[in-house]
């Protein structure tokens, strides 16, 4: 029997790939989506999201992506709890790509890829204990929640610096743990930190725990690497800085990836390398890293596959 070729299959299911359903759904693409292991995505991972539009007293982040979904499978995407592990795209105009769930092939002629990132934590099990109630890897999303509070930067590179800068504007004071006793962070970047007076730089200290009651932070604990001695920080929120891992491991060996491993796409769209496959939110983009960039990308890529399909009838 010949296997069926589809139209669009969409790779995950956070934001950017629910929105690209939506769209490729009511473009007649009849989408295929696979939510990978994390049905729903990183926001399936947050209790409230005050800043997506069109929820004026804000949402859980399960109850959007559920709403998302339901949106998607009204247009009649269908939507499959697997993960996919195996990819070999056509280099050609027009190629049929294959993506592989376990033993089960998959045939395409377009592919969009929104397997998202994944923020990197220290590991620490306090880390997973206080999550949601004060540590965060996300200024923008949650540090409106610290206004006028104390809270713990990790990290030294230029997202911490970021971080920190952008929090320094909302908090009372932030410190910012760094490991070693420099900055990984570019010029521009530290000086900005050294010239916000509510930011205090501890070179050579890392956070090792996190205090608190009823599973919300209250202090973090505090080594001096070079010293042994440790100490404690009374403060609300903890951010975790210290990068993201893109989702790109199957696909790193023939899609262009940047150095740090997010695909690159043309700039203003959607497009990778390879013809017919697109790429959507995290996974392409280090820089906003937001529910709603995520979902705008998804709406390119599932216009620019429209497009590119179009082009070849
Ligand atoms: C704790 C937390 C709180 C946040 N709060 C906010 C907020 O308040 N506001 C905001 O705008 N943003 C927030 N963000 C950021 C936001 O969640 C992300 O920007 C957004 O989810 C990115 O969407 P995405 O679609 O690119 O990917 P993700 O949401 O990362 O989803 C990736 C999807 O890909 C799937 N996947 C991965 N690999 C495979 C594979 N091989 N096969 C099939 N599927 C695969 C995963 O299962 C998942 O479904 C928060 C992030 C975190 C972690």
């Amino acid at each position: 029997m010949e296997q069926n070729i589809l139209d669009c299959v969409i790779v995950g299911s956070g934001p950017s790939g629910f929105t690209a359903a939506i769209y490729a759904a009511r473009a007649d693409l009849k989408p295929e989506l696979y939510t990978g292991l994390e049905p729903g995505g990183q926001l399936t991972t947050t209790t409230e999201v005050d800043n997506f539009p069109g929820y004026p007293d804000g949402i859980t982040g399960p109850q959007m992506m559920m709403d998302l979904q339901k949106q998607a499978e009204r247009f009649d995407t269908k939507v499959h709890y697997e993960l996919i592990t195996k990819a070999e795209f056509s280099n050609e105009e027009g190629g049929i790509h294959k993506l592989w769930a376990g033993n089960k092939e998959i045939l395409a002629k377009s592919v969009i890829i929104s397997t998202g990132a994944t923020a990197k934590y220290l590991g620490l099990d306090d880390e997973k204990k206080y999550s949601g109630g004060g540590v965060s890897a996300c200024a923008t999303c949650d540090g409106f929640f610290y206004k006028g509070k104390d809270v713990v930067v990790v990290g030294a590179g230029d997202t911490a610096a970021e971080e920190a800068t952008y929090l320094a504007k909302l908090t009372n004071k932030v410190t910012m743990l760094v490991r070693k006793d420099t900055f990984r962070a570019s010029k521009a970047m530290i000086h900005r930190v050294e010239n916000t007076p509510n930011i205090e730089v501890k070179f050579n200290h890392e956070l090792i725990g996190i205090e608190g009651e009823n599973a919300l932070v209250e202090r973090a604990v505090v080594i001096n690497n070079l010293t042994q001695e440790t100490s404690k920080i009374d403060v609300h929120g903890i951010f975790i800085a210290i990068g993201h891992k893109p989702n790109t491991d199957i696909f790193a060996e023939q899609i262009n990836l940047d150095e740090n491993g997010y695909i690159k796409t043309v700039p203003g769209s959607t497009r990778t390398n390879l013809p017919g496959v697109f790429a959507a939110g995290d996974v392409q983009d280090h820089i906003y890293r937001q529910a709603i960039t995520a979902a705008g990308s998804g709406c390119m890529a599932a216009m620019d596959a429209e497009k590119y399909l179009a082009e070849l009838a």
